[in-house]
This record gives structure tokens, sequence and C-alpha cells, in this order.
């Protein structure tokens, strides 16, 4: 796996360091001590893995299944939900983790959908934002890492499916796309 990767953009102990703190800051930011944590599958899975055991509260922490990228390198720029039920957001302070904030397509639509459910707060949190212009607006309250325009893998991110398990962030050689 490691042979297919040009670059570490971010290192482990990093990541690690930095969601300590991003965790203190989440932690005076929730009005609600018994908040709910949605992350979104499967590019959150491992950042919210770890920043939630650094939440010391009673969490209850769902997924949703969207899908924006089919996969590749270009976002499809259409968001669907695969999920067949959703969770029970009424009246619920909601902490929404993404992997990376890209177009902004994908926060804005869950974010959209969750403030119809009638959440009472939502405060969204992403490993990675591309510092880029996006194609809609979307207010992201905790951003651990600031990137520039270019594809990365790792960390739960992936190319085709695969690299998720990659412990950090890193850059696909180019003969490995
Ligand atoms: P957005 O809807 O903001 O364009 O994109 C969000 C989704 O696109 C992320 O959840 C992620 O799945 C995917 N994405 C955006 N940029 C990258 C990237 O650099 N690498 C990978 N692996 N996925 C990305
Ligand atoms: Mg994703």
């Amino acid at each position: 796996m490691n042979e297919n990767i040009e670059r570490c953009l971010i290192a482990e102990n990093e990541i690690k360091r930095r969601i300590d703190v991003l965790a203190n800051e989440i932690l005076e930011e929730m009005k609600e001590k018994e908040f709910m944590v949605i992350f979104l599958l499967k590019g959150a899975l491992v950042f919210a893995a770890d920043l939630c055991r650094r939440l010391p509260v009673a969490l209850e922490i769902e997924s949703l299944n969207v899908s924006s990228y089919k996969g590749g390198m270009e976002s499809s720029g259409v968001i669907e939900f695969l999920d067949t039920r959703f969770p029970d957001v009424k009246g619920r302070s909601v902490l929404l983790i993404d992997d990376i904030l890209d177009t902004g397509r994908t926060l804005h639509t869950v974010s959209n959908k969750l403030n119809e459910m009638g959440v009472s707060q939502l405060r969204r949190c992403v490993l990675l934002s591309k510092d880029k212009k996006r194609d809609v607006d979307v207010g992201v309250e905790h951003v651990a890492f600031t990137i520039g325009d270019e594809f990365v893998v790792g960390y739960g991110l992936d190319y085709k499916g695969k690299y998720r398990n990659l412990p950090y962030v890193g850059i696909l050689k180019k003969d490995s796309i």
C-alpha cells in the first residue's frame, strides 16, 4: 500500500495531536452535554472513531450513508441518501462529521436535511478542508486541517475503495491512479 503513495501530507502523530485540541473545542461549544454524533460513511469512519473517543460525554453515534464521488476522483455533484432509515434527530443537538470539505455539496445537502428534520443545534466538523472556491457555501465550525486543492487518500479517504486504512493522509503516485 505505502509503495503507491507519493508523499505523506499529514502524519499519524500530527492527526492525533490535532484531534485532542479539536475535541476540546467541540466540548466547549456543544450546549447539550449528551449530544448525537452523525458521521458520513465511509470516508469519515476512521476520523469519527478517533474523535469520538476523545469526547468524554455520553454520545449517541449514528451514521449516514451518502454517496457523491462514485469511487473516483471527481465528485458527481449529486448527493444520494442510501439509508432506508434516518436517525431520530428532532430536538437533538447534533455534531455532523465528514472526512473532507470539497465542493461543499455533501455537507450542504446533509445539513439542510437535518435542519428540516428539526435538530435543535447543528455543528459540523471535518478532518480536511480544501482551500478552494466552493460550489455551495456551507459553514463548518470545526476543521482539523486545511489542505491545497489536490486529491488525497488515507485515514478514511479512498481511491476506488482502497487506502482508507492508511494511518496518515497522503497523495497517490501518478502511476497508481
Ligand atoms: P463535496 O460534496 O464537499 O464535494 O465532497 C465531499 C466528499 O467528496 C467527501 O466526503 C469525500 O468522500 C469526497 N472527496 C472530496 N475530496 C476528496 C479527496 O481529495 N480524496 C478523496 N478520497 N475523497 C474526496
Ligand atoms: Mg465521503
